[in-house]
C-alpha cells in the first residue's frame, strides 16, 4: 500500500532521512518510535508531503508521488493523519470539522457530508458533542474528534504522530481505545508513540529510528523482550 525507497530528506546540511525504505502492506500497525530528533515526525510527513524529499520515491495506493499540485492531492486523499497537536478549527463546530473536507475537497452538499460525519464521530463514541466548539471539548475528545475528521475521507492509511503525548494521563485511554478498534477493522496505521502497551497490542512491525535510519525492525514481543541494537537498548531502558 505504501512504499519508501530511498528516501532522503535534508533540511539545510542537516541528512534528516537517510536513505529510508520501507514497504507496508495492507491492513499492517506500524509503530514507530525513538529518541526525540531521530526523524520519526519527518518520515510520516514525507508520505503525504507535508515535507518534500530531495530523492527517493514514494508511492501510495499505486500512486508515484510527484512534485505537482495534483499529485500531491490524490495521495493526500488516501491518507488521513492526527498530530499531537489536534489541529481542530476553532471557530468551527465538530460537526463542520469534520464535514468541511468532505465539502471543499470531495464536492459534496451539507446534508451529505453531515451524515457521513455522524457517522465517524458516532464510530469514536461522540457523536453527541457534534454541535460544540472544540473548545468546550477535552483534550482527548478532541483528539477523537481529529481522528473522526480523518477517517471521513476514507483514507486508505491512517498517520499518527504522537496523538496521545499532549493529553492528560486519564485522556490518553480513550484515545488508544479509538486507534485499537481501528486497528480491529483492518485500518491500515503507521503510528509514531511512545505508548508502548499499545504497540504491544497493536502493532505487527516495530521500527526504531535513531539519527535519521531505521535501525532496527521487529515484531513487538521480539523488540521489547529482546532489542538488538545498542540504540534500542537504551531507549527501551529510558522510557520502559
Ligand atoms: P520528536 O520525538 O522530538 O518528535 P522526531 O523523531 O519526530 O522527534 P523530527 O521532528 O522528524 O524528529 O526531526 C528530525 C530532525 O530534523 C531533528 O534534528 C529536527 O531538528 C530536524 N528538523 C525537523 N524539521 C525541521 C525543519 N523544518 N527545519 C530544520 N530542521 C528540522
Ligand atoms: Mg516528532
Amino acid at each position: 500500500l505504501i512504499e519508501l525507497k530511498n528516501i532522503n530528506k535534508w533540511f539545510g546540511g542537516f541528512h534528516a532521512l537517510k536513505d529510508i525504505s520501507l514497504t507496508v502492506n495492507k491492513g499492517e500497525r506500524i509503530v514507530l518510535c525513538g529518541p526525540s530528533g531521530s526523524g520519526k515526525s519527518t518520515l510520516i510527513r514525507c508520505i503525504n508531503h507535508l515535507e518534500a524529499i530531495k530523492d527517493g520515491t514514494i508511492t501510495v495506493a499505486g500512486k508515484e508521488m510527484a512534485n505537482d499540485a495534483k499529485s500531491i492531492d490524490s495521495i493526500r486523499r488516501e491518507v488521513g493523519m492526527v498530530f499531537q497537536s489536534f489541529n481542530l478549527f476553532p471557530h468551527l463546530k465538530i460537526i463542520d470539522n469534520c464535514s468541511l473536507a468532505l465539502r471543499r475537497v470531495k464536492g459534496m452538499q451539507r446534508d451529505e457530508a453531515e451524515v457521513i460525519a455522524r457517522k465517524y464521530l458516532d464510530r469514536v463514541h461522540i457523536l453527541e458533542q457534534a454541535d460544540k466548539y472544540p473548545a468546550q471539548l477535552s483534550g482527548g475528545q478532541q483528539q477523537r474528534v481529529a481522528i473522526a475528521r480523518a477517517l471521513c475521507m476514507e483514507p486508505k492509511v491512517m498517520l499518527f504522530d504522537e496523538p496521545t503525548s499532549a493529553l492528560d494521563p486519564e485522556m490518553v485511554k480513550e484515545v488508544l481505545d479509538t486507534m485499537i478498534g481501528l486497528a480491529q477493522d483492518g485500518m491500515t496505521m503507521i503510528c509514531v508513540t511512545h505508548e508502548m502497551g499499545f504497540a504491544r497490542k497493536v502493532a505487527n512491525r516495530v521500527l526504531f529510528m535513531a539519527d535519521g535510519q531505521v535501525l532496527e525492525e521487529a515484531a513487538p514481543d521480539e523488540f521489547f523482550s529482546a532489542p538488538k541494537h545498542e540504540r534500542a537498548k537504551a531507549f527501551l531502558g529510558e522510557i520502559l
